[in-house]
């Protein structure tokens, strides 16, 4: 009897213990861990996890998986909200949360360079001395890695802009092992075919990226927090799309809907605010021109029905407040433990926010779900936290149907289905719709060139991506 020849990844493994050593593990728990992100998709465990910690040991594991055809998922901290780390075809989970070194930081240009597994909040830890920050700001504990994979953005990116903005160059290695670097440092470029932004919002799946040079602010010599808490929903978005039509500089600019109000307070004990739709704002610059930024937002909000601002001048309280919003998700799932999240990411033209999140807050309540709502409103994009029993098959069909009803209404009003949380598996029927079938093949053209064997995070982001 012929033996039975051992299986590519097996191969793989056999090969990459001769430089990861125990790194590359076939532990249990550990695949689990790597089996899905924060999603509600069904977990697929992968062959084995790696834990890689230098550029190098990643060109050598992807120059394996390609030459063995095996499949890879990168992996940072498994936050994302798309099904995006599920291993769908298993093979190798290649866990980048090991990379933690910040490589260098310019005061002088404002910039910095790190590695994929660093976090936001390590990064402006190691900061904050210096009076910089970075702003993109995620209400997850994430890594740099994987918001710039997802294309990331958070509360500050109104002012300060998404991962699209702030990434001024990578380092990436491609799936066959070959690494490049992309961008560079200066503000301007106009030297040829921008790769940065190829990569960033790639999802894993045309290369691995392993650092990251960063644009960075600096903390400015003012910032007040406040909240504003508005009799009804229109209002207070009728307040935000004036205040953007206006011009008016705000930092930060959260709507938080009423059963998204009474979850935080439950969950961040905030007793002394009311369970009605309320804006969550923040204004930064020279204390002159958050004077006049408060003062003219505060008209509006008044135009509107708003019922007053309540201030948090200090840091403590500025910093209570924001982790609050940053906690909504968390909260939204404690609010009815045993349930959990299918959430919705539309973004529209700020023009169209009102028709966009009434008519998601029509759809709930014609749904019978519970699902609280909360946006980066001025950016035009908003939540909603579908509540449901994962275990429940026909509600999880009910709810994706309300996922993709509130999608077609941001799609009809010239939105996308996705500002931030990025494609996965769960937005990929969207794709076509939103760019057509002419944009989508140039996209299979790229993904066929840099990924040929289509090991890189197979069955993500492109509808039918190849195996
Ligand atoms: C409570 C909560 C709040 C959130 N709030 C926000 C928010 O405000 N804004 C927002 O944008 N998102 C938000 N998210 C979603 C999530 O945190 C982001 O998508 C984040 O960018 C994912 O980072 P991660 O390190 O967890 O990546 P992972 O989930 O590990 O990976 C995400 C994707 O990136 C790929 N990837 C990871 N690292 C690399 C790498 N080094 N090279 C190539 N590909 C890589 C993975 O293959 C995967 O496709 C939130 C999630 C939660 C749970």
């Amino acid at each position: 009897m012929n033996p039975i020849p051992p299986r590519p990844v097996d191969q793989v493994i056999a090969a990459a213990r001769g430089f990861l050593g125990e790194r590359i593990t076939l532990n249990d728990a550990i695949r689990q861990q790597h089996s899905r992100g924060e999603d509600t998709t069904r977990p697929t465990l992968p062959d084995a996890v790696a834990f890689v910690e230098t550029t190098e040991e990643v060109s050598r594991l992807l120059a394996l998986c390609h030459a063995h055809r095996v499949p890879v998922t990168p992996f940072g901290a498994g936050t994302s909200l798309e099904g995006h780390v599920n291993p769908v075809r298993a093979g190798i989970s290649l866990d980048l949360s090991r990379m933690t070194a910040i490589l260098e930081v310019s005061a002088e240009d404002m910039d910095c360079l790190v590695e994929p597994g660093v976090t936001r909040q390590q990064l402006n830890a190691h900061l904050r001395d210096q009076g910089l920050f970075f702003p993109v700001d995620p209400g997850s504990h994430c890594t740099l890695g994987g918001m710039c994979a997802t294309r990331a953005s958070g509360t500050n990116a109104v002012r300060y802009g998404t991962m699209r903005e702030n990434v001024l160059g990578l380092e990436v290695v491609l799936a066959d092992g070959r690494v490049i670097t992309t961008g560079g440092r200066t503000r301007k470029a106009a030297h040829g075919y921008d790769l940065t932004r190829l990569f960033v919002g790639s999802e894993g799946t045309l290369g691995v990226v392993t650092k990251i040079r960063l644009r960075l602010a600096g903390i400015p010599e003012a910032m007040v927090s406040a909240i504003c808490a508005f009799e009804t929903l229109e209002g207070a978005v009728n307040s935000v799309i004036a205040t953007m039509q206006a011009g008016i500089p705000v930092a930060r600019i959260e709507l938080l809907d009423e059963a998204q109000m009474e979850a935080c307070i439950a969950y961040s004990k905030l007793d002394h605010l009311r369970a009605v739709p309320t804006l969550f704002l923040e204004f930064h610059g020279s204390a002159a021109a958050v004077a006049e930024q408060a003062e003219a937002v505060q008209a509006i909000a008044a135009e509107h029905g708003g019922s007053g601002f309540e201030w948090a001048r200090e840091a403590e309280a500025r910093n209570r407040l924001w982790q609050a919003r940053h906690d909504a998700y968390w909260a939204g799932i404690a609010w009815r433990p045993g349930k959990r999240g299918i959430t919705t990411d539309v973004c529209v033209p700020i023009s169209r926010l009102a028709e966009a999140l009434l008519g998601a807050k029509a759809d709930i309540a014609a749904s019978g779900f519970e699902a609280p709502i909360v946006g980066h409103v001025g950016d035009g994009n908003f939540h909603t936290i579908i509540l449901v029993d994962e275990g429940d098959a026909a509600q999880m069909e009910r709810a994706w149907e309300l996922d993709r009803r509130i999608v077609a209404r941001a799609l009809a009003l010239g939105g996308t289905c996705s500002g931030e949380h990025g494609v996965g598996l769960g937005k990929r029927e969207f794709l076509e719709p939103e760019h057509g079938a002419e944009a989508l093949a140039v996209m299979r053209a790229l993904k066929a060139t840099l990924d040929p064997h289509g090991i890189m995070n197979p069955g993500k982001l492109l509808p039918d991506a190849p195996a």
